[in-house]
């Protein structure tokens, strides 16, 4: 694959929204920390403001960050901020935002707007030859379902070509979750095991301890199976499943991830549950009858060599007993049990990637419990990797940002993966299905329990005398 030249602008539609403010300002001073910012930022939104008004705008949401900020690298910042104000309906807004930056050959446009303006920015850019050369990166939500994904797709196809989408799944910019892909790649020593004659079940659970903190209005539109299965964790499940790609380009990782999807059935009601936590539908924007999900489990297969047979389940919520994101992966049991304790089965080996708050990877094994009877207790081989390796990595945003205007498409996702995921959640998406209520602070409704077989549970499941 060619690669893609560097940007030589960054043009920021959206400039005065929450994203902007709390997310993309401060990664852009990351990145000038880094030396890794050397283009003009052109911020484009219908506020009144001049350049003036908006580098106060940035510095300001530099100080609401949590930032230890330098004061010659914001001023270096902040100087490559110009702003255009105008609204994308009207041509003479891109007419404005060219002559900002009238020698750019490789503009990066960065879409920080509802989808609905997608249209109106991308025929905008066009129009005033801004889409030759330059790419354009797109925020989630991709869509709502299969079919506004498709037209999505056919409205950005117009003017740019795939290799130029970069469509952003922030949740693949994090540190941890690019780990999945090192750390199984990187190490021969799974290869051999990494399949269903050693593993028994994948277990992916993202928990929120909070509910939806003041963002009803959004939420109840969305539901957690839009919100995080089908981009994050869907994206989660294809790094652990996919085979090795035959090259560490943008398309050969790629390819592998959109495999996967291919090989998976779509979701059937019998095999979700849906959920809501009490109080959801008093909470400020949210519908008083909603019926909007905010926990969602699921099981599903993998219909190919290495996982026919292997029971993949994800589980998404809020308002939870605990906030964390794991991928529990299950191995086989012993073919014989000859140390267990008739009390207390011992528990199959598990490797957990712990993706959040913590980063980290825990192999789970049996030993000798100390003592006179012959019985295995578990013990934890964990790594923390902030510890182990130092850093806490760059910010997911900085990442994306970054890799954008360098022209580096490995973390965002592709028409065909992002369709893919679509499709195998679109026969459940707007279920009439009963929503089970849950109390908050607890796992959520119990009958996602009964997606496992009695012997397993979303926690640790115990060996079986064979
Ligand atoms: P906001 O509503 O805060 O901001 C939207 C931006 O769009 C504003 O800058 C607004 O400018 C501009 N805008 C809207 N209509 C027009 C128009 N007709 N002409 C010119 N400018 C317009 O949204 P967010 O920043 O929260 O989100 C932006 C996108 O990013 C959304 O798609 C969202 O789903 C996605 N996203 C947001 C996250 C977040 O944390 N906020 C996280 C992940 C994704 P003005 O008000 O000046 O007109």
């Amino acid at each position: 694959m060619t690669p893609l030249p560097a940007g030589d602008a960054l043009v920021l539609f959206g400039a005065s929204g929450d994203l902007a403010y709390k997310k993309l300002f401060p990664s852009l001073y990351e990145l000038e920390v880094d030396g890794r910012l050397d283009v003009p930022v052109v911020g484009v939104a219908r506020s009144e403001w001049d350049d003036t008004g908006f580098r106060k705008r940035v510095a300001s949401s530099l100080g609401a960050a949590d930032l230890d900020t330098d004061q010659a690298v914001t001023e270096r910042l902040l100087d490559r901020f110009l702003y255009v104000q105008g609204d994308y309906s009207r041509p003479d807004t891109f007419r404005r935002i060219r002559e900002r930056i009238p020698d750019s050959g490789c503009p990066v446009a960065y879409l920080a707007v509802p989808p609905f303006l997608f249209d109106e920015v991308a025929t905008g850019l066009a129009g005033v030859g801004m889409s030759d050369g330059g790419r354009i990166v797109v925020e989630k939500p991709f869509g709502r379902d299969l079919a506004s994904a498709r037209e999505l797709n056919e409205i950005l196809h117009r003017h740019y070509d795939e290799s130029t989408i970069f469509r952003i799944d922030h949740f693949l910019g994090k540190e941890p979750v690019q780990n999945l892909l090192v750390f199984r790649f990187a190490n021969a020593l799974l290869e051999p095991m990494w399949n269903r004659h050693y593993v028994s079940s994948v277990r992916i659970t993202m928990a929120e301890g909070f509910g939806v903190e003041g963002r009803g209005r959004f939420y109840d539109e969305i539901g957690a199976l839009r919100d995080v299965v089908q981009n994050h964790l869907l994206q989660v499940l294809a790094l652990l499943a996919m085979e090795p790609p035959s090259s560490g380009d943008a398309d050969a990782l790629r390819d592998e991830k959109v495999k996967i999807f291919r090989a998976m059935p779509p979701l059937q009601a019998a095999d979700c549950v849906r959920g809501q936590y009490d109080g959801y539908r008093n909470e400020e924007g949210v519908a008083p009858d909603s019926d909007t999900e905010t926990f969602f489990a699921l099981r599903t297969r993998i219909d190919s060599w290495r996982w026919a047979g292997v029971p993949w389940y994800i589980r998404a919520g809020k308002a939870m007993a605990e906030t964390y994101t794991e991928a529990v992966v299950e191995f086989t049991q012993p073919p014989r049990l000859l140390f267990g304790d008739a009390d207390r089965l011992p528990q199959p080996n598990r490797l957990v990637f712990r993706m959040k708050p913590d980063d980290t990877i825990t192999l789970t094994l049996q030993a000798k419990r100390p003592g006179a009877s012959m019985v295995s207790e578990p013990v934890d081989l964990a790594v923390e990797y902030g510890e182990a390796l130092g850093g806490d990595g760059s910010d997911a945003y900085e990442r994306l940002l970054g890799d954008a205007l360098e022209g580096d498409a490995r973390l965002f996702a592709r028409q065909d993966g992002v369709e893919e995921a679509w499709r195998i959640v679109e026969d459940v998406l707007d279920s009439k299905d009963r929503v089970h209520r849950y109390r908050q602070g607890s796992w959520g409704p119990p009958q996602a329990d009964a997606l496992m077989p009695g012997d397993r549970s979303w926690q640790a499941s115990p060996l079986r005398w064979s």
